[in-house]
């Protein structure tokens, strides 16, 4: 028999929200495997926890994967934790994980704080329907590129972001969202200085600007999503109507961008419709 592999949520600032469930799994495990075994092993002199460390981290999973699923199906189990938070949202894990299914090993959740979570509870903007957009590329080019194609998303979304391109990220949102799209900037979450500020992308923008929101610590933004699009029988008609007068291809590309629908799908159903 394998043992199980926990994966295992820890506090994203504060130490008191490491549950009693986290601890117990983690005192009771054959090894832990942490991202940073110097962090983790302060978080587990806090919690009187003597258990073996052993690094994997986003540069050396490859290479240690094989070792963990040699000690899990050799009958121990072994605790996955990131530096904070919940392990592979925007941390490593993944690669440990899918091997593990890949070889029959049972993968259990320990779940708890993470901060895509803490900052869509207290965000105030929709949570039926949501993405994770986690770190967007730091080279600007690349960044707006991705941008773009979340332009016509109507979900709420969530972007991790580090102190350095605060910023930056701020203006590319609302060179592509507009100014007034709503967003929250959660920074801090669970610490000292946490602060949840709502407002429009121009309004956080100019507060970033003025150290009302001081440029120090963890960010996390949460975007309000875009109008949905045009009904689709408004739409199918718009395309039907221009596609009388215009070419049909020329007639695709007016729709999609008026109704943010795919313009490969409007020009296929037009061509249908023709036929
Ligand atoms: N796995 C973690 C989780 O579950 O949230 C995220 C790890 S990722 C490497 C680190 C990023 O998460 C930070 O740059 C920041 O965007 C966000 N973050 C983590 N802790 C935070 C906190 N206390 N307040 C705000 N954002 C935080």
């Amino acid at each position: 028999m394998s043992g199980t592999l926990y994966i295992v949520a820890t506090p994203i600032g504060n130490l008191e929200d490491l549950s009693p469930r986290a601890r117990r799994t983690l005192a009771d495990v054959a090894l832990i495997a942490a991202e940073d075994t110097r962090h983790t092993g302060r978080l587990l002199s806090h919690i009187g926890v003597q258990t073996a460390l052993k690094s994997l981290h986003e540069h050396n999973e490859a290479a240690v994967v094989g070792s963990i699923l040699a000690i899990l199906e050799n009958g121990d189990s072994v605790a996955l934790v990131s530096d904070a938070g919940t392990p592979l949202l925007s941390d490593p894990g993944y690669r440990l994980v899918v091997e593990a299914h890949a070889r029959g090993i049972d993968v259990s959740p320990v779940p708890g704080p993470s901060a895509l979570t803490a900052a869509l509870s207290v965000a105030g903007l929709p949570t039926d329907r949501f993405c994770f957009e986690g770190f967007l590329p730091a080279k600007s080019a690349a960044r707006m590129n991705a941008l773009r194609s979340l332009a016509n998303e109507t979900r709420t979304m969530v972007f991790y972001e580090s102190v350095h391109r605060i910023d930056a990220l701020l203006a590319d949102l609302e060179s592509v969202f507009g100014p007034d799209r709503m967003a929250v900037i959660a920074r801090e979450l669970t610490k000292l200085h946490e602060q949840i500020v709502p407002g429009t992308l121009v309004d956080l923008g100019a507060r970033l600007a003025r150290d009302e929101i001081p440029r120090k610590g963890e960010f996390v933004v949460v975007l309000h999503g875009g109008e949905a699009a045009a009904e689709p029988a408004i739409a199918d008609a718009l395309a039907l109507e221009l596609a009388a007068v215009l070419p049909v291809k020329q007639a695709a590309a007016i729709v999609a961008k008026v109704t943010g629908a795919r313009r490969n799908d409007v020009y296929q159903k037009l061509l249908a419709a023709k036929k």
